[in-house]
């Protein structure tokens, strides 16, 4: 059989791993942070009518502008948006790589704050972009001087603000976010795939889109909306810079029947919401109970709770899901990922976890606090 290095692949590819979350059927999911909540039955139906109707016309190509689809999403994000600063794909991931391809590219640099989200490291290579990992301040927080200090220094074509972080949960000040919006001579991609789920007064780098034309606010139907599955992801930028998407988009990139499925979510955004509440509380009882158990958990403005004082943590991940229950092991010393799930799901977890409560007698750590 042929491998992967006998094939005429880029150079700069080889040797690269893919995106590679498992992906396993178990009682209880909750390692990539989706809304575990199904989506409700009456939304369901709308959304089935919507692609029933739409599936008559799949004879002509979809409406190549989502325009429907782009009015909708700026009546959801509010903040007196026009259609014409939105701009749509097939998951946030696709917008991400639109606005690489646009304006990264070889001979440019893409900056972000390590631990971050993986995929950025991920695009940049697909695009030939150079990543540059900057670092954060003690607990994974980056303060307006820590990241100002990374873009003196870098320069970069691009700068990728996770707010709030992924894989950390780190909330972002507006005030970092100002900073660098302000410093940054090139593209600042603000990734609110969670915003939804962070604490109620939380000001999203939406209000700083007025006078900051190089700013671009991403968000995402997967998280908070429950829609991972249909995969539609989002922004908010200057009408020019969305317009300079349409020059390395696929013609045609968003098929009717994804435009009609989330238009139908749109249109019950309040139902399709109702859990954010829930799942924030969730996230608080994840949180507390960690510490309680002497664990560290990070501070989270999303849906998931990062923790630290695990001794092993692939023991842990594996112990866990043998019980049934899926977390995240994302490769950082001594930590832990889980997302919120329902009471029951998270009630599953937080049982399952005090076994290895750091310093608990037959815990196969030493007897410690943590750090
Ligand atoms: C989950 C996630 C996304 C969303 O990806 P989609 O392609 O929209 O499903 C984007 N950014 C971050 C940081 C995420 O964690």
């Amino acid at each position: 059989m042929t491998s992967l290095d006998d094939l005429p692949i880029r150079d700069d590819l080889r040797g690269k791993s893919p995106y590679g979350a498992p992906q396993k059927v178990v009682p209880v999911a909750l390692n990539v942070n989706e809304n575990t909540h199904p989506i409700p039955e009456d939304v369901a139906h709308d959304i089935v009518a919507r692609v029933a109707a739409a599936i008559i016309g799949l004879n002509r190509y979809p409406d190549r502008e989502f325009t429907e689809l782009r009015t909708a999403l700026a009546a959801y994000l509010g903040h007196g948006l026009d259609p014409a600063q939105i701009w749509a794909a097939n998951g946030s991931n696709e917008v991400l790589q639109h606005l690489l391809q646009a304006f990264g590219g070889p001979g440019r640099r893409a900056l972000g704050f390590a631990p971050t989200y993986s995929m950025y490291t991920l695009l940049s290579a697909g695009t030939g972009t150079e990543w540059i990992a900057a670092g954060r301040d003690d607990e994974y927080e980056l303060s307006p001087e820590t990241a100002v200090a990374a873009i003196r220094e870098h320069d970069p074509g691009v700068v990728f603000l996770c707010a709030p972080n992924n894989p950390t949960g780190t909330p972002l000040s507006i005030e970092t976010i100002r900073a660098v919006a302000d410093e940054a001579r090139g593209i600042v991609i603000v990734d609110e795939a969670y915003h939804e789920f962070a604490d109620p007064g939380t000001p999203s780098a939406l209000t700083l889109l007025p006078g900051h034309p190089r700013l671009v606010v991403s968000r995402t139907m997967s998280k908070a909306f429950a829609f991972a599955g249909a995969r539609v992801g989002y922004l908010a930028a200057d009408p020019a810079l969305t317009d300079a998407l349409r020059l390395v988009r696929l013609p045609y990139h968003l098929s009717a029947l994804t435009q009609a499925a989330a238009l139908g979510a749109l249109a019950h955004s309040g139902e399709m919401l109702a859990m954010v509440d829930e799942i924030r509380a969730q996230r608080e009882r994840i949180f507390d109970e960690l510490a309680r158990l002497g664990f560290h958990p990070y501070r989270s403005g999303s849906n998931f709770v990062l923790f630290g004082g695990v001794d092993d943590p692939h023991a842990v991940f594996e112990a866990l899901l043998e019980q049934g229950i899926l977390i995240r092991d994302i490769g950082l010393p001594n930590s832990l990922r889980v997302t919120a799930g329902t009471e029951t799901e998270t009630t599953a977890f937080l049982e399952a976890i005090a076994a290895f409560a750091p310093g608990r007698p037959g815990s196969d750590g030493p007897n410690r606090m943590a750090s």
